[in-house]
């Protein structure tokens, strides 16, 4: 099994440091770190960042102003996930499955560049982004045009077996069973992380359960202007607190098990490009 690190956009709030704790100029930077298992069932896609419709400058029904705009994305066609799996010398084909740590459109931007992938997602989440788009919150995240084309959906209720404390998603249909989904709601209903067993022990991408490292530091801190988006996107917030609160223990008791890392920090994913190149 290896597995490639990669952003798959670049937000760019105003505010800098506000947002991301340590640019020195006017923007910040925020990565959208997905990631490619080359497993022995073929590749595998966890989340897919934003796609190549939103790179050549999509419509305003499939990608909606609001976040684009706080967040100031740069949409280049080289970072979408299908080109840098090309780079890799594949196709889009040879994508199998992708898994997904929810519908927001920075992660499920992609789904549609890859046909013939099969679409992991717990069911709460997909029941969300197909009934609950009531608030304006829900219409803005959950874009419909990014995956109403998706055939192959696979979804998950949760409560599964014991990892770590929390309970887990095994035998994910069609996918190596070092693969299982953790429930991880708050962010949004149906959020879950992704849990992958490696050969140097459990690596755990916690998706959009907290923005920034330093939320998981023994004395946790985070930049304001992050934490304001945090909490205007937080659709339950008490399970959002409780489950970040539990990711803290999970870091404090296990760092020597299981190294956690969440979609939009670039220090978590320049460590694990580094780590993955050893
Ligand atoms: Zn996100």
């Amino acid at each position: 099994m290896r597995i490639h690190h990669l952003n798959c956009g670049t937000h760019r709030p105003i505010g800098g440091a506000f947002f991301d704790g340590k640019s020195k100029g006017l923007l910040g930077d925020l990565c959208t770190h997905c990631m490619l298992i080359e497993s022995a069932d073929g590749l595998v896609l966890v989340d897919t960042g934003y796609g190549l419709q939103d790179a050549r400058h999509a419509s305003p029904r499939r990608l909606a102003y609001t976040w684009p705009l706080v967040l100031n994305t740069l949409l280049r066609e080289e970072d979408t996930a299908l080109r840098q799996v090309e780079g890799l010398g594949y196709s889009a084909r040879d994508v199998r499955h992708i898994v997904l740590t929810h519908l927001d459109f920075d992660h499920a931007g992609g789904l549609e560049d890859f046909p013939e992938a099969r679409v992991h997602v717990m069911e709460a989440e997909r029941d969300a982004s197909e009934h609950k788009r009531r608030s304006f919150v829900a219409k803005q995240r959950y874009r419909p045009l990014m995956y109403d084309e998706v055939r192959d959906w696979r979804t998950y209720a949760g409560g599964g077996e014991d990892w770590f404390g929390f309970q887990s998603v095994r035998e994910l249909d069609g996918l190596p069973p070092e693969i299982l989904m953790i429930p991880l709601a708050g962010h949004t209903s149906g959020h879950a992380g992704v849990a992958i067993n490696t050969p140097d022990g459990w690596l755990l991408n916690a998706g959009d359960a907290y923005l920034n490292h330093g939320q998981l530091a023994p004395h946790p801190h985070m930049p304001l202007g992050l934490r304001i988006y945090e909490r205007i996107m937080a659709t339950e917030l008490d399970n959002a607190r409780s489950n970040l609160e539990r990711l803290r223990q999970l870091k404090n008791e296990h760092s020597g098990d299981v190294d956690i890392f969440c979609s939009h920090d670039n220090d978590d994913l320049a460590r694990l490009r580094s780590a993955s190149l050893d």
